[in-house]
Order: C-alpha cells, then structure tokens, then sequence
C-alpha cells in the first residue's frame, strides 16, 4: 500500500462496516473469496485488515504482510495483527489450490523455527500447544518440526 494520509471521514466510514465483538473484529463490507475485507480510498481498493493496521498502528513496511494472529481473514481488530514477511512458496500453492484455506501466509523467523524445534525435540508439547504458542496452524507447525520429529517408537512410548 502506498502511504496514504486517510481523512477523517474516511477513517468513520471504515468503522462503520465493522462489527466489533469480545474477540474478533469483524468486517462487514465486501470481501474477496478468502474472507478478505476489502475497502476503497480514492477510487483505490485495499484491503480492509491493512487498512485497519495503517489507520490504527502505523505504516506497514515495504514488502510485509499484515496477518492475522486469530487466522481471521476478515478480522480487522489490531491487537490481531502482525507484520510478517510473505512467504512465496506458500502463494504459490495456495493459488493452486493445493493450500485450502491457510490462514496466513507468513514466515517464522529463523529463531522462531529454532525455538519451535528446540521445544518440539524436547518432546513434551504436541503440535497443536505449539501452533497455539507460536499462532500459526498445525501445519505449518508440522512443516518446521518434520526433521526433528521423534522416531516412531518415542512418540508411541509417550502415550
Ligand atoms: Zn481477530
């Protein structure tokens, strides 16, 4: 998005199209078919969640992705946003259609999969608790910890 200094009267009618509930924010507007809200500046479409996190936090950085911490397409709640970077090899397959529908398209850092695979090696957390710890689905959870999965009779004797 480039920068864009959003009038005041822009900024009311953007709340407007938004239902606001205990946990997610919810666009009301039009959305694209993955369930992202879509907004118009200026004869300009963007999307809604970018336009919530320019409004409410900032400028996104060049070259970054807007993602949704609740996996939420069409939650536009800025406490459920982050900056991530965009992960091409995920575009890709989800424009094939391999990749239903994959919430966020963004990338761990690299002391983050450290982390995770350190954690998951330790083997007492499930890759659900992980994808819970680190707000990412299972998985993606499962892609990063494959080479340090446990051998099949570990995993069997932990249960
Ligand atoms: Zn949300």
């Amino acid at each position: 998005m480039e920068s864009m200094k959003i009038p005041v009267k822009t900024i009311q009618r953007f709340w407007n199209k938004v239902e606001k509930t205990d946990g997610c924010w919810l666009w009301i507007g039009s959305k694209s078919k993955r369930g992202y809200g879509y907004f118009e500046i200026k004869g300009k479409t963007f999307k809604s969640h970018r336009v919530a996190y320019e409004i409410s936090i900032g400028k996104i950085p060049r070259d970054k992705y807007v993602c949704h911490h609740c996996d939420n397409p069409s939650c536009v709640r800025p406490e459920h946003l982050w900056i991530g970077t965009f992960e091409e090899n995920n575009h890709d397959m989800m424009r094939k259609g391999r990749m239903r529908s994959l919430g966020v398209p963004c990338k761990l850092s690299p002391e983050q999969k450290e982390k995770m695979r350190n954690l998951y090696s330790k083997r007492n957390i499930t890759l659900e608790e992980l994808a819970t710890l680190f707000k990412v689905s299972i998985g993606t959870v499962h892609g990063i910890v494959r080479g340090v999965m446990p051998r099949y009779g570990l995993l069997k004797s932990l249960k």
